[in-house]
């Protein structure tokens, strides 16, 4: 037997090992796993090329539970080591890079992936280490290496006939729960679910029938417990797989779920290496829950669900995939968002979807209509964060009137132009986040020409905002928000077929009338087919107000912003009011609740009141 010293600086780095990654401790079973698949895709690629004569019939990795030997064990099929290989491996290059990854990275807190420890890992959990290999090589003898969680290691020869690595954790007392099979069951389904080797872990039961019909009989056989997809979906090429594969790969990926509008497969080589696919899901109210269940990879092994730093903001809706040994991986955050390549793959990816979406859009614009109330959000909210994706998005961004027809933002600046200009050239575009409860203001305005916008996401608000701000030539205006010759400010005026003093009666009568509201009264020459008052939201009020709101202020206390406007040319303004001598202060009062009835924003006691008393009135 030899008996040697791991050459490491620090005389005992175990234990700062052991307490430095804690919390991420399981990960020691993924780096052993993808240390067996690697030493299995070596001796695959070593037989392609003829340079190693073994059979590889059944290269399957295995994971073995003792609790009563207390060991947990990882055995392989693959290329294995010489004596002196496990010298220069694990003795020298092993604990020297664990070394100097300790020195770069002991102050940040949080190292994605926490990927470069390797084999090292095994002593988080392990208080000693064995492992038992036999090189591939003709000739070369089995070794056992065995090391207890200090810079002191024996290396003595081994029983094996096998080609192949098995690593032995004697699992210690405060890391019981590796010696669970469920536990280890839910690690692999964790980290091992896609890597490339098929893992044994136990065996199954499974149903077999024979004969047909009354004759069929079931038996059940015995068989591998494999616990992994070696080869998923996104590492397969596009033109074989069929719509189904792909839903089928994305129950696999989230059971249970509802299935998936559209995908993006990605495969890309050059100048990184990226493949995967992003699922859009169906969207739900619940933005929170969906966000951020993108899967990184990195060759088949399970990363991280944190890609926040990878794809932009509003890609993390995406569901799927992204698989690239590029993303580096054992770096802290602030690294990762300056980082050249994860740029590079950003904004990839954002070409990739916006591509994607134009051409759903130009080979199926039905399809991608019917889809749009869920797309929509997506594609908005994509506008509204990301720049370049602004520009992407203007040729598929759709804006639907309120009769359900749909537009670019190209074709709705056609569609108005003509009758929606104002004085001052812009194109403005009605709007209303509520046809029901704006049915009078919308009608109004269909009367005079206009087109109105439905506009009733939650992110529409910001997203109309955002297209003024990029677009200087197109404004929103809320179709309430003033009277019907004033929306589309054109410069016509028209006169009032009343004196001043009349006027200045008519507005006494009204500003009593309405009284302690605080709405302010204005008298306006409309078309004497208008109605005769109108309640109107200034446009810019309405959005401070609601912005203001939206900020998380209380904006309880603040009364609603509106205007009381009275049409001047209106015969019942003109004619029955004027007259109307005493009872001159009820039909203004009514005429007003009239429209706030219009607005719906007559409730309580008022609304009581006002239905008695028209009850009261047509009995009269
Ligand atoms: P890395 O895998 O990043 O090189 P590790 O510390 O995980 O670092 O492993 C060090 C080396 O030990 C590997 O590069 C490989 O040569 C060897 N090794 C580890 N596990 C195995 C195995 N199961 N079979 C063959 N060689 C292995």
């Amino acid at each position: 037997m030899q008996k040697g010293n791991i050459s490491v600086q620090t005389e005992n780095i175990f234990p700062i090992i052991k307490k430095f990654l804690y919390s991420d401790q399981e990960i020691f079973l993924r780096e052993l796993v993808a240390n067996a698949i690697d030493a299995t895709s070596k001796l695959k690629t070593l037989a392609l090329k003829g340079e190693a004569e073994d059979t590889l019939e059944d290269l399957k990795i295995e994971i073995l539970v003792d609790a009563e030997a207390k060991t947990l064990t990882i055995s392989d099929k693959g290329i294995g080591m010489s004596e002196d290989e496990v010298k220069r491996y694990l003795n020298q290059v092993a604990f020297s890079s664990a070394q100097e990854f300790l020195d770069k990275y002991k102050d940040e807190s949080s190292i994605i992936g926490h990927f470069g420890l390797g084999f090292y890992s095994a002593f988080m959990v392990a208080d000693k280490v064995e492992v038992i290999t036999k090189s591939y090589r003709k000739g070369e003898a089995a070794v056992k290496w065995s090391c207890e969680g200090d810079p002191a290691y024996t290396l003595e020869p081994a029983e094996k006939e096998t080609r192949g690595t098995n690593i032995v954790l004697h699992i210690s007392d405060d890391s019981k729960e590796y010696l669970e099979e469920s536990r280890i069951g839910e690690l692999l389904g964790k980290y091992c679910k896609f890597l490339p080797v098929e893992i044994k872990f136990g065996t199954k039961e499974e149903s077999v029938f024979e004969g047909e019909g009354e004759e069929k009989v079931e038996t059940k056989v015995v068989v591998d417990n494999i616990i992994n997809n070696p080869s998923p979906a996104w590492k397969k090429s596009p033109s074989s797989l069929t719509d189904e594969d792909y839903k089928a790969f994305y129950s696999e990926l989230y059971p249970h779920s509802t299935p998936p509008l559209f995908w993006i497969h990605l495969n890309i080589d050059y100048p990184f290496n990226l493949t995967g696919i992003l699922y859009f899901p169906k969207l739900t109210n619940n933005l929170e829950v969906q966000k951020n269940k993108i899967h990184l990879y990195s060759n088949q092994v399970y990363v991280t669900d944190e890609v926040k730093d990878i794809v932009p903001e509003f890609l993390t809706l995406l569901h799927g995939i992204i698989d690239s040994p590029d993303i580096p991986l054992n770096v802290s955050r602030s690294y990762l968002q300056s980082d050249r390549n994860v740029k590079k793959i950003t904004s990839y990816i954002t070409k990739k979807v916006a591509e994607k979406l134009d051409s759903l859009f130009k080979e199926d614009r039905e399809n991608f209509q019917a889809k749009w109330e869920n797309m929509g959000t997506f594609v908005k909210y994509g506008m509204l964060t990301e720049d370049k994706f602004f520009d992407r998005g203007q040729k598929f961004a759709l804006l639907e009137n309120v009769d359900g027809e749909f537009f670019t933002i190209e074709e709705y600046k056609e569609k108005i132009k003509a009758v929606q200009t104002d004085k001052h050239e812009k194109l403005v575009c009605l709007y209303t986040n509520s046809p029901v409860e704006h049915d009078g203001f919308v009608q109004a305005a269909k009367n005079a020409g206009y087109d109105v916008l439905k506009t009733d996401a939650v992110i529409d608000n910001h997203f109309m905002q955002r297209v003024e701000q990029k677009m200087g030539e197109l404004s929103f205006v809320r179709v309430d928000s003033n009277t019907i010759d004033k929306l589309i400010d054109k410069d016509e005026t028209r006169e009032s077929v009343l004196s001043e003093k009349q006027q200045e009666k008519v507005k006494e009568i009204f500003t009593t009338a309405v009284d302690s509201t605080g709405a302010h009264v204005e008298l306006k020459a409309l078309s004497p087919d208008d109605q005769p008052v109108l309640i109107t939201k200034p446009e810019f009020m309405r959005r401070m107000r609601e912005m203001s709101a939206m900020n998380g202020m209380d904006m309880s206390h603040m009364p609603d912003m509106y205007n009381v406007v009275v049409n001047t040319n209106h015969p019942l303004v003109t004619e029955k009011l004027l007259r109307a001598k005493k009872r001159q202060g009820e039909l203004a009062k009514h005429l007003y609740n009239l429209a706030m009835l219009n607005q719906n924003m007559l409730k309580g006691a008022a609304l009581t009141e006002f239905v008695n008393s028209s009850l009261e009135l047509l009995q009269k």
